[in-house]
């Protein structure tokens, strides 16, 4: 068992390269998620979007601020917003 090879290795300095070199500011960028990054290593995500702290008047929601959070990790029992 000990003697398996390996089929997947970290390699040491092999971290992302930071965005805001490979981007001009105010480019649109593609939405992931760090912590599916972290736990699967696929820089992806699936959004929903959902509104948070809403006031209720006469039976009716309204106000509230909207949030977006990952689908990907709610699946997995995560609960993370990304915006
Ligand atoms: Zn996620």
């Amino acid at each position: 068992m000990a003697d398996d090879p390996q089929r997947f290795r970290v390699i040491k300095g092999g971290e992302r390269p930071k965005r805001h070199r490979a981007r001009k500011r105010g480019e649109a960028e593609v939405l992931t998620c760090y912590v599916c990054e972290q736990d699967t290593g696929v820089a992806t995500a699936l959004t929903i979007e959902m509104k948070q702290g809403r006031m209720v008047a006469d039976g009716k929601p309204q106000g509230g601020s909207k949030v977006i959070y990952c689908a990907h990790c709610l699946s997995r029992g995560k609960l993370t917003r990304l915006l």
